[in-house]
């Protein structure tokens, strides 16, 4: 099917599957969880064919998926129509999904991206077309079988199997109501350009630099665990892994060498292995740019504590790097297994180097004092902030970015007022 007989396809099931009452669609999610959870294995090997994620990771993908799906499948519906007391017979607020959305999404977690955006809009009515990453065809398809298999009409979700030079065409088609993207910021930035053009509600998931801040009375063991995993799992390329780790400056003698054994537990192996808790990065070109921006950090006067080191096409001995502010690299994202480390001089300093910085998606805090752990809550400029866990997304809780991170909410039941109009109906 060409892409203009999809998007009237997605156009036609809009009109039928808005009027699909809420807990009907919610039988069809927990129809999916349940598929999702039994066939984990098969789901699995394909996201780790694609972009080489470990497989033990892929699964726990899948799962997760699962997990949120049954959150939806369960959730409040609170998209009934809020009445609100006023001299007229009636007047209320309704929430009237918008139509066709199209999601564009990356490769580095195939399914959770994708299923991520697409769950609550599908539950608040509308229908969705996905551009996946053009590594990730097979994950696209797999989820529009998924789907299909679970009972949801044709034409609800489907994929479109196109490289991003043709976004532009369907973005601009009338069919599309609005859009969605997870990725970097050059490819947000240019489709909410064409999204505002055309008067297109949008909503960005973008990259991020999060900050690990490890303070001196933190349980430095758990903190060091937590550190490396977050740096080092999906090979680094988490949009909310932890890339900066700030740590108070009396604390760096002690701290640092736990942090640097946990570190060295990652090691590049097979990702088809169940052993393996590292593997190489999605594509050869990817690593290119990360040694490139290693190279840049050095020549601006970053220092080594672990050496990058290349060992195959896509494949690395994870570094580490100490960085000073003013450092240019502070203001890109590193993709992949490098972490920076920075020393604070008190808190103060720590939220000012943690902020100091255009991204701003989640941040970590350790430490168990609450009056301290307040005090970066109330200061950090990011969309979550962790105290004594690192990021990770919760079905349960909005995720979402602040500054050059992002706009718009992803999970909980925020997610699902997202692509709906709020619409005023008062009279007598
Ligand atoms: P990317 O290059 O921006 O690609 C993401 C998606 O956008 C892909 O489907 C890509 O298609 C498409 N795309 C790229 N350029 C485009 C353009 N000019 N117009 C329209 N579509 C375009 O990002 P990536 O390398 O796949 O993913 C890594 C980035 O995603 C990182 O910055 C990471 O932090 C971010 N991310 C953010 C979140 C979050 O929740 N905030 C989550 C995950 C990842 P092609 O594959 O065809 O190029």
């Amino acid at each position: 099917m060409d892409i203009n007989n999809k998007l009237q396809t997605a156009q036609e099931t809009f009109e039928t599957w808005k009027k699909v009452p809420f807990p009907e669609k919610q039988k069809l999610l927990a129809e999916m969880a349940k598929i999702l959870d039994l066939e984990a294995e098969n789901f699995g090997k394909i996201i780790t064919t694609e972009m080489n994620k470990p497989i033990t990771q892929s699964i726990a993908e899948i799962h997760k998926c699962a997990l949120m799906i049954r959150y939806y499948a369960e959730a409040e519906n609170i998209l009934q129509p809020d009445k609100v007391e006023t001299e007229f017979r009636v007047s209320e607020i309704q929430f009237v999904p918008k139509g066709v959305i199209l999601g564009i999404m990356p490769w580095n977690f195939p399914f959770w991206q994708a299923l991520r955006f697409a769950i609550p809009a599908i539950l608040a009515g509308n229908t969705v077309v996905l551009k996946h990453a053009s590594i990730c065809f097979g994950s696209g398809n797999a989820i529009e079988d998924l789907f299909l298999k679970a009972g949801f009409p044709e034409g609800v979700f489907q994929n479109l199997e196109i490289g991003h030079a043709e976004v532009k065409k369907v973005l601009e088609n009338p069919i599309v109501k609005g859009v969605s993207l997870t990725g970097s910021e050059k490819a947000g930035g240019e489709v909410a350009a064409i999204a505002g053009k055309y008067i297109k509600k949008s909503l960005l998931e973008l990259g991020g630099s999060d900050a690990f801040i490890v303070l001196d009375d933190a349980d430095f063991q758990k903190a060091a665990e937590s550190g490396a995993n977050s740096r080092l799992a999906n090979c680094g390329q988490a949009c909310n892994a932890a890339k900066r780790f700030i740590i108070q400056e009396n604390i760096e003698e002690e701290f640092l060498p736990i942090f640097i054994n946990e570190y060295q537990k990652y090691v590049a192996s097979n990702p088809f292995n169940k052993e393996t808790n590292l593997a190489g990065m999605a594509r050869p070109d990817l690593a290119d740019d990360l040694e490139k921006q290693y190279e840049k950090a050095l020549k601006n006067g970053a220092e080594i504590i672990l050496p990058l080191k290349r060992i195959s096409e896509n494949e690395f001995i994870p570094g580490l790097i100490k960085v000073n502010s003013g450092n240019p690299i502070l203001q890109e994202e590193l993709f992949g297994p490098v972490g920076m480390v920075m020393i604070a001089d008190d808190d103060q300093h720590a939220v000012t180097l943690a902020n100091d910085i255009t991204f701003g998606l989640s941040d970590s805090v350790w430490t168990n004092d609450k009056i301290r752990q307040q005090f970066f809550i109330d200061n950090l400029e990011a969309g979550t902030i962790s105290v004594n866990k690192s990021s990770s997304s919760d079905p349960r809780l909005p995720f979402g970015g602040t500054k050059s991170s992002g706009y718009g909410t992803e999970l909980s039941l925020v997610a699902l007022k997202e692509f709906v109009n709020v619409r005023t109906v008062v009279g007598n």
